[in-house]
């Protein structure tokens, strides 16, 4: 990760070493995966397998949208047999 993708401001960033992330949804998925921003230091999470937060990257992201595109396709089907 580039320093320009880090938050200006130390006190924030320091805070969320200190007291954790301030956690707000960014995006929540019908598959019931949900995707965090920190208020403070704008860290991107996501959910693992296990249901603990962790760090948000690309790759995930795709996860969750192919995930969420599946269980749409099955719901489709399930509705219209
Ligand atoms: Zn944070």
């Amino acid at each position: 990760m580039s320093i320009k993708a880090q938050t200006k401001n130390p006190f924030k960033r320091l805070q969320c070493k200190l007291f954790g992330h301030r956690y707000a949804i960014l995006r929540s998925y019908q598959t019931n995966k949900k995707e965090y921003e920190c208020s403070h230091c704008q860290k991107q999470f996501t959910e693992n397998d296990f249901g603990e937060l962790e760090a948000l990257t690309p790759k995930l992201r795709r996860i969750n949208e192919v995930m969420e595109k599946f269980y749409v396709f099955k719901n489709a089907r399930r509705r219209s047999a």
